[in-house]
């Protein structure tokens, strides 16, 4: 774990905080940890600091609740879903402002994440209802069916990008097949999480189908979770490091896994692209999150012809970006993380300068002039003279900075843009049918956009292949990673 929590006994109002949920009560733990605002360094709240006992007692609870649960009527259990919609709809202010605060992006992205929570867990209703099986037709012996059951007690791992709607993936799609979900959020961001466990749980839920144990010991308290047999799911968003670590260590139990791990997405602007809403697209598609995204473009491929005309406009597009603090009036780019991110940041950055790089703009920290404003901030970035060898080329980056290297054909594109362990999400920006078709057919990633920066809607299934992950969350396939398949042969 890189980042690093300072623990405490009470929270800034000398009260311990209670961001435990935990068999149906809110409650504290012995410590806590502090939350900080990332653009100020400024404590913003702390967090219940959960450990390994609290993780059994919410096992313990998840467990005795599942057969109700399972129980409840689809129709029900997709209307505590609705409901929750609503009411993050209706604070939507409120949590846009907690989100910006405690993950540092600028207030109208927080306003868009919280919403898409709201849209996920409204598809995640929809979707509980058609959990269908199916019949098979008469063998000599008679029919089959196959049936769908929910797949038991879940742990929910979610990343600190986008903490509230990785969150409403997992919740409402565990909750709408009838598996209770044990939430387990980022250190850097236990409030929003927090604040939507609370949403859901205003609605009634029966005691232990949801819970949450915020925590800075996360190893600890989910191995305490992954040895415990009944545990029969665990979904994972985050790195590909840590995630590759849970499946080696998962306590010699096979359960469900579903993993949205690392990216390192690339872009192709090809020379019949309209190059204006290209540059917006690739601007929009690196430098969202300032860059810390999943799905953000870390390596663009452009075709020779239109290179120095869209290396203008987009450079045009960077210009025009306004660092400083998230809640801040005109802010579009935020501070990272933390230290770490910024030091991941300069070493790729030093790399590909000390390998032939040029940065067109941008390649460095960001020193803002208002004192306030302590945290990391680094320069939107675009590098030209790039190769493939690169750090930077071959390493998810997590930062504003975009490698744009030179293609000569489409076929080329495609070559380098597969030539990674990754496979999360692509883009390409053309115009002509058959040239996209072919780009799509050759991509192996799980998501593409063509022509849109923002690839990403319930109705789609959203996954990667390779060390990006496996099984998918949205669309029809988002739900089947909650359910197991039982088949039934019948002699008649
Ligand atoms: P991370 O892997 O450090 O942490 C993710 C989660 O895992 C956190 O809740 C953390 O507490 C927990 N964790 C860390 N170490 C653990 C351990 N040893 N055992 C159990 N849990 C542990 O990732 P991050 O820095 O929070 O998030 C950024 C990463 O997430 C990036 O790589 C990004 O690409 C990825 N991500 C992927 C998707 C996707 O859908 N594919 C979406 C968002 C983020």
């Amino acid at each position: 774990m890189s980042h690093q929590t300072v623990p405490s006994r009470s929270s800034a109002d000398g009260r311990p905080p209670a961001t435990l949920l935990v068999d149906g009560t809110w409650r504290s733990a012995d410590t806590c940890f502090d939350v900080v605002d990332p653009a100020t360094l400024e404590v913003i709240g702390r967090a219940a600091d959960a450990a390994p006992p609290d993780a059994r007692e919410a096992l313990d609870a998840a467990s005795a609740a599942f057969p109700g649960w399972r129980s409840v009527p689809a129709e029900e259990r997709a209307a505590h879903l609705r409901i929750a919609a609503g009411e993050i709809r209706n604070r939507a202010d409120h949590l846009a402002d907690l989100l910006t605060r405690e993950n540092g992006k600028p207030l109208a992205e927080a306003r868009g994440e919280v919403l898409a929570s709201a849209r996920m867990l409204d598809w995640s209703a929809e979707e509980g209802r058609r959990t269908y099986g199916r019949v098979t037709p008469p063998a000599a012996n008679g029919p089959g069916l196959v049936l769908k059951a929910p797949v038991g007690p879940t742990l929910a791992i979610t990343p600190w990008n986008f903490p509230a709607s990785m969150l409403a993936r997992k919740l409402g799609l565990a909750l709408a097949a009838g598996a209770p979900i044990i939430a387990k959020p980022a250190e850097q961001t236990p409030l929003i999480a927090a604040a939507l466990v609370h949403i859901l749980q205003e609605t009634g839920l029966p005691t232990g189908v949801l819970q949450l144990l915020t925590t800075s010991r996360p190893a600890e308290v989910v191995g305490a979770l992954l040895e415990d047999r009944r545990l029969r799911k665990l979904s994972f968003t985050g790195s590909t490091e840590v995630g590759l670590g849970l499946v080696r260590g998962t306590g010699g139990w096979l359960r469900r896994i579903s993993l949205e791990m690392g990216g390192h997405s690339p872009a192709i602007v090809c020379a019949d692209a309209d190059l204006a809403a290209a540059a917006a697209g690739v601007a929009a598609a690196k430098f969202t999150n300032a860059g810390q995204s999943c799905t953000a473009i870390n390596r663009l491929y452009v075709h020779r012809e239109v290179h120095d005309e869209f290396l203008s406009l987009l450079l045009d597009k960077v210009a025009a970006l306004k660092l400083g603090h998230g809640a801040a009036p005109g802010t579009t780019t935020g501070p990272l993380i933390d230290q770490y991110g910024l030091a991941k940041v300069e070493r790729h950055v030093r790399d590909a300068v000390a390998h032939g790089a040029r940065a067109q703009t941008g390649g460095r920290q960001w020193i803002p002039d208002r004192a306030e404003l302590k945290g990391a901030f680094y320069e939107p970035t675009i590098l030209t003279g790039v190769d493939d060898t690169m750090q930077i080329c071959r390493e998810e980056t997590f930062g504003p900075v975009l490698p744009v290297h030179v293609v000569d054909d489409d076929q080329e594109a495609v070559d380098r843009a597969n030539d990674t362990d990754y496979g999360l999400a692509a883009y390409a920006f053309a115009t002509d049918f058959r040239r996209i078709w072919k780009i799509v057919d050759g991509l192996n990633f799980g998501i593409i956009g063509i022509n849109e920066p923002a690839p990403v809607r319930p109705e789609l299934p959203f996954g990667g292949m390779k060390n990006s992950g496996q099984e998918r969350e949205g669309g029809s396939e988002g739900i089947e990673a909650y359910l197991e398949t039982k088949s039934v042969a019948f002699k008649l």
